[in-house]
């Protein structure tokens, strides 16, 4: 630290990204990435956009704000388009959340939310899950602060339903209730449309997981006009030409293949489907993910034990070591293939650990 950094950001703990290690070749099953690439046409519609690179791009994000808006039923002004989810995330720290209204989120969820907070000087309160990780609505019901839900959560997997998010914001007038739907294409409910009946409420999506566009950096946040108004402004305060122009083009590119990333999505849940059922024979506990990954736990090896060993055979996967669930490991799902290799290596590690 520098004798000059300001002394509001001297105890923030930054985000810890999943790690990427160079020294070998991995089967990396540890940031929950797609294994499948992004479309041809989405490569093509990037490549071809370097060839304009001396010019700023689009700070408006037209014509693909104009397509999202479009695939999901909704008018343009409802929609902004950030760098990646994790923006439009940090941006509605900064627009809904000040001294006089905190924020709320599970204690077990996206490691991001505690740090954004932190960033921005929002006090926050960590609501407890369940014992089985699922997520008690009552305990959000007129909290007075803004509500951050990561539906499907992370890393547990689970989801809730529209009927039980739409309680949490009929129960919460007065706040904006956050629902991130990163892993929304994996089996969960979005709730999208409850846009129209809720001024309240903003859903986040992302490219990085099932349009396999992580390496890209972008998502987009849905609300009402007032809502992305607001996002805007702070948007607008911040970095105008948020979404560079290959990224800006690919976005475009894969969302007129959205057969391909229906495809891969189905592809994902048959291979996450294998895997539950895999690792169960093996032995392991496992929630009901309704994401690109699962969360399971052996009774007979500690989760930070499988995590190295799996390292040590090439597989990288997410251990958290935090209070309640240091016995999981959290496993992106990969390509069938990928997934076999998993299965006989957890395989061959829990023998030689008998
Ligand atoms: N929300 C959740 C729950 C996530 O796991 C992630 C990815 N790490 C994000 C948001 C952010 O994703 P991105 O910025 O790549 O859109």
């Amino acid at each position: 630290m520098s004798r000059f950094f300001s002394e509001k950001l001297k105890r923030l703990t930054p985000y810890t990204p999943g790690e990427q290690p160079k020294d070998m070749k991995y089967i990396k099953l540890n940031t929950n990435e797609s294994p499948f690439k992004p479309s041809e046409n989405a490569i093509n519609c990037a490549k071809k956009a370097t060839e304009s690179l001396n010019l700023y791009p689009d700070p408006e994000c037209r014509q693909l704000t104009e397509k999202i808006a479009s695939l999901l039923g909704v008018d343009y002004d409802e929609v902004l388009v950030t760098n990646g989810s994790d923006e439009i995330l940090n941006f509605a720290f900064i627009a809904f959340c000040d001294a006089a209204c905190g924020a709320a989120f599970p204690d077990i969820t996206y490691g991001f939310y505690p740090v954004f907070a932190d960033l921005n000087g929002v006090e926050y309160t960590k609501i407890p899950l369940n014992d089985d990780f699922t997520v008690d609505i009552s305990k959000y019901f007129n909290l007075n602060k803004t509500i951050f839900i990561a539906n499907p959560n992370a890393p547990t997997g689970i989801a809730l339903t529209q009927n039980e998010i739409e309680e949490i914001l009929k129960n919460n007038p007065c706040n904006v209730v956050v629902i991130d739907e990163a892993y929304v294409d994996f089996g969960g409910q979005s709730c999208v449309p409850l846009i129209k009946k809720y001024d309240n409420l903003l859903v986040t999506q992302t490219f990085s997981k099932s349009r396999s566009m992580a390496g890209a950096r972008l998502g987009f946040g849905v609300g009402s006009k007032e809502i992305i108004k607001d996002l805007n402004t702070v948007k607008y305060s911040t970095n105008p030409y948020n979404i560079n122009k290959m990224t800006m083009a690919a976005g475009i590119g894969i969302l007129e293949d959205n057969d391909y990333v229906l495809n891969n999505c189905k592809e994902i849940i048959k291979n996450r489907e294998f895997t539950v059922k895999e690792l169960e024979k093996l032995g392991f506990v496992l929630t009901n993910s309704k994401t690109n990954f699962v969360f399971a736990k052996h009774l007979k090896i500690s989760g930070k034990q499988l995590y190295l060993k799996l390292k040590e055979n090439g597989i990288l996967v997410r251990h958290f070591d935090k209070p309640k669930i240091s016995e999981y490991n959290r496993i992106t799902i990969g390509t069938l293939d990928e997934m076999k290799i998993l299965i006989s290596t957890t395989k061959k590690i829990l023998e030689e650990n008998e």
